[in-house]
């Protein structure tokens, strides 16, 4: 099982939950992650069953992942057939999923309403010749933020997920034998902005991340937000143990006006002290991802001006090529452009990396399965 970090207990992870109770199912269950251990065994006894039980439970929950009662089997037929009516383990399912040449795999996933978002898992080599796997987790149906060149924004925003909807996406990629993880990181860059839903996708992260739950290392798990200041300050002055991204994708207000409205409301005067205060109190170097568009942003001005923000915030710089969304405007900056850009980043001595053409064939950019999917 992979070490993490213990962020708090179960009575805050409780208190999250009483915080995002009115988002949950109306079918009369509650979702079992929202349990912390005496609340489980409070439970128990009060239905008549033996306090230890809830051990047994846990232990299926979260080291083997077992989300189903029936396959429970150390417990009691009576007890599985008791959660099974008191708690919801998972929401949604995976319902499609196809493979792009280059190993990257792109999933949709149905919520309880009929409604999809999508999930992406990443293949990249790692450091020591293996390959190491990421999943992008979506966090909300639609996106209201309306970045020009995104199509998660193209029919608007519908709602956002529950934090036992986020949890589900990952749960959906655990090894039936082994109960591991099928991936080695986590970046909450799917569709939707995370920070438009900071109490569920701050629960759902947290459940991943104590260690008396699902343990999984908060330094392999990263925030990415279009750049909501305001959010951006809020963590940064909380415990927050995980990695921050903020896409930048303009690196003077006029570029990034254009392709991002959010600009409008946290214009970088806003947004680059935000982050630097974020960088400074949470110790952790941000990622700058700047999607290259042809004839926006893949310009030697905009690098140098890149350059010069990211080395005041001493943060690495992710490079992306943009991948094209049918009946949108916008371009991928062509190669030459982008080994340009990337070296005037490079000779000013800013960490920097060009990312490869990760799943163009699959359309695994921002919300282009789900949006062809969609209901
Ligand atoms: S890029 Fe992200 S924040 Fe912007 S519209 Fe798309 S999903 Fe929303």
């Amino acid at each position: 099982m992979p070490e993490g970090s213990p962020i708090h207990g179960g009575q805050r992870i409780r208190d999250s939950f009483n915080k995002v109770l009115s988002t949950m199912p109306s079918d009369g269950k509650t979702s079992f992650f929202g349990e912390d251990m005496p609340s489980l065994e409070a439970l128990l006894i009060g239905g008549g069953f033996e306090k230890y039980r809830a051990r047994q439970i846990w232990q299926n929950v979260y080291l083997r992942k077992v989300f189903e009662p029936a396959k429970m089997t150390s417990l009691p037929l009576a007890l599985r057939e008791f959660l099974d009516k008191k708690f919801e383990f998972t929401s949604g399912k995976l319902v499609g999923d196809r493979r792009s040449a280059d190993d990257t795999g792109k999933f949709l996933f149905e919520l309880s309403d009929g409604r999809y978002v999508e999930c992406v898992i990443l293949e990249a080599p790692d450091e020591s010749g293996g390959t190491r796997k990421t999943l992008c987790l979506s966090t909300q149906v639609g996106c209201a933020q309306g970045c020009k060149f995104c199509a998660s924004t193209m029919r608007g925003f519908k709602r956002n997920l529950t934090y036992s909807e986020i949890l589900s996406q990952a749960l959906s990629f655990v090894d039936s034998v082994s109960g591991k993880f099928l991936f080695e990181n986590i970046v909450v860059m799917g569709m939707g902005e995370p920070l438009a839903n900071f109490d569920n996708v701050m629960m759902a992260l947290k459940i991943l991340n104590d260690a008396d739950r699902f343990n999984f290392g908060a330094r392999r798990i990263t925030l990415s937000t279009c750049g909501l200041a305001d959010k951006i300050l809020q963590i940064a002055r909380m415990d927050f143990p995980f990695r921050l991204a903020v896409s930048l994708h303009g690196a003077t207000d006029e570029v990034r006006s254009r392709i991002m409205p959010v600009n409008k409301r946290f214009p970088l005067e806003k947004l680059v002290p935000a982050i630097g205060e974020f960088s400074k109190n949470c110790g952790r170097m941000t990622t700058l991802e700047f999607i290259l568009i042809e004839g926006v942003n893949d310009t030697p001005e905009q690098a140098r001006a890149l350059a010069k923000i990211a080395k005041k915030l001493h943060a690495h710089v992710n490079l992306i090529p943009y991948n094209t969304v049918s009946g949108l405007e916008w371009r991928r900056s062509p190669l030459k452009n982008r080994l340009a850009f990337a070296k005037i980043l490079k000779d000013a001595k800013v960490s920097c990396t060009l990312r490869r053409e990760k799943g163009s064939d699959i359309d695994a950019a921002c919300g282009q399965l789900a949006l062809k999917s969609s209901k």
